[in-house]
C-alpha cells in the first residue's frame, strides 16, 4: 500500500483520463493516473484519426495517445501501470485497490472507457487470436491476400473494413440491418472500395474451423435463409461495453453498465467523478472524452477547495 494520499486519482489513460490529468496537474493538484494498457486507450488501436481538431492531415491514434501522456507528464502527472479492482469509501478518503497495490485519494475520476462487445456465438472464444480479432489495426497484416469478414455497421466496422481492404483479398461486412450506422463519409469510401462486399440483414451464428477460423455460419434475418462464408478471419466491431463491474456495489449505473453523471461529471458519490465513454450517454468520440476529462478536473478542483 502506498501510504501517500493523493488529491486526485484518475482511472484510465485514454483521452478523458489524460485530459483530466493535464488539467489537475496544471492546477497543482497531486495527481496519479492508473492505466492498464496503452496510452490513449481505444485510440491507440486507431490507425488514423481525422476528426481531432488541430491535425488537418490526421494523426495516428497511437501517436496521439503518446503525445497526450507526454503533455500531462510535463506538468507533473504521475502514472502507474495496473488494473483497478475496487474502490472503497473510507469517510472522505477513497481507497483505490489495484493489481499493483492500494492508493488513497480525496477525489477519484473514473475514465476507464469501454471494451469491445463480444458476438456471443459458438466458436468466438475458441478462435480468439486464431482468426477472431477485435482490432484490425493490430491484426490486419496477418490476413494478407486472404478473405476476411467484419461484423458490425458502425464507424468502427467501416473504418476497420477500409483498413483491412489494403491487406485482405476480400472484406465482407456482415450487418444485421440494411442501413449502416457509420457516418456518411466512411460509408461513401466503403461503398466505393471494390474489395469490400456487404451482406445485409445478416448475422453470424457460428464460427467454425480447425486450428484457425475457416468459415462462418450465417443467417439472413428477413428470409431465415442459412448460408456459409469461407473466411480466414472475422473482425468483430459491434460496439463497446464499459468496464464497470467493480463499481456496481458503490455507484448507480445505467442498464448497460455506464456510469450516471451530471453535467459536471459528478456521480452520486461526492468526490467521485466520471468522464469519457464510461459515462451514460457519452458521444464516444476522442474529442468529447477529452472535454469530459477537462470538465471533471475543473469540478474535482472545486470539490477539493470546498472540502
Ligand atoms: P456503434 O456505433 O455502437 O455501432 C455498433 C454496430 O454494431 C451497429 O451497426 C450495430 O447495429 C451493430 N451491432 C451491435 N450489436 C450487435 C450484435 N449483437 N450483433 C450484430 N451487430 C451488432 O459502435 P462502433 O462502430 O464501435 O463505434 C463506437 C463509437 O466510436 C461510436 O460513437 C463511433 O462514432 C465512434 N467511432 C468513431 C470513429 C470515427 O469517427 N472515425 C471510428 C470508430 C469509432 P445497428 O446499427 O443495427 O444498431
Amino acid at each position: 500500500m502506498d501510504n501517500h494520499s493523493y488529491d486526485v486519482v484518475i482511472i484510465g489513460g485514454g483521452p478523458a483520463g489524460l485530459s483530466a490529468g493535464l488539467y489537475t496537474s496544471r492546477a497543482r493538484l497531486d495527481s496519479l493516473l492508473i492505466e492498464k494498457g496503452l496510452w490513449g486507450g481505444q485510440i491507440a488501436n486507431v490507425e488514423q484519426i481525422e476528426n481531432f481538431p488541430g491535425f488537418p492531415d490526421g494523426i495516428g491514434g497511437f501517436e496521439l495517445g503518446q503525445l497526450m501522456q507526454q503533455q500531462a507528464a510535463k506538468y507533473g502527472l504521475k502514472t502507474v501501470s495496473g488494473q483497478v479492482t475496487a474502490i472503497e469509501l473510507h469517510g472522505e478518503q477513497k481507497i483505490i485497490k489495484t493489481t499493483e497495490g492500494d492508493f488513497t485519494a480525496k477525489v477519484v475520476i473514473i475514465a476507464g472507457g469501454s471494451e469491445r462487445q463480444k458476438l456471443g456465438v459458438p466458436g468466438e472464444e475458441k478462435f480468439t487470436g486464431k482468426g477472431v480479432s477485435y482490432c484490425a489495426t493490430c491484426d490486419a497484416a496477418f490476413f494478407r491476400d486472404r478473405p476476411v469478414a467484419i461484423a458490425g455497421g458502425g464507424n468502427s466496422a467501416i473504418t476497420e473494413a477500409l483498413h483491412l481492404s489494403r491487406y485482405a483479398s476480400k472484406v465482407t461486412i456482415i450487418h444485421r440491418r440494411h442501413q449502416l450506422r457509420a457516418t456518411s463519409i466512411l460509408q461513401e469510401r466503403a461503398l466505393a472500395e471494390p474489395k469490400i462486399a456487404f451482406l445485409w440483414d445478416t448475422v453470424v451464428e457460428k464460427i467454425e474451423g480447425e486450428d484457425f477460423v475457416k468459415r462462418l455460419r450465417l443467417r439472413q434475418l428477413l428470409t431465415g435463409e442459412e448460408s456459409t462464408l469461407e473466411v480466414a478471419g472475422i473482425f468483430v466491431a459491434i460496439g463497446f461495453q464499459p468496464d464497470t463491474d467493480y463499481l456496481k456495489a458503490i455507484l448507480p449505473l445505467d442498464e448497460t453498465g455506464h456510469i450516471i453523471t451530471n453535467e459536471k461529471m459528478e456521480t452520486a458519490i461526492p468526490g467521485i467523478l466520471a468522464a469519457g465513454d464510461i459515462r451514460h450517454n457519452s458521444a464516444r468520440q476522442a474529442i468529447t472524452a477529452a472535454g469530459d476529462g477537462a470538465t471533471a478536473a475543473i469540478y474535482a478542483e472545486r470539490f477539493l477547495t470546498e472540502h
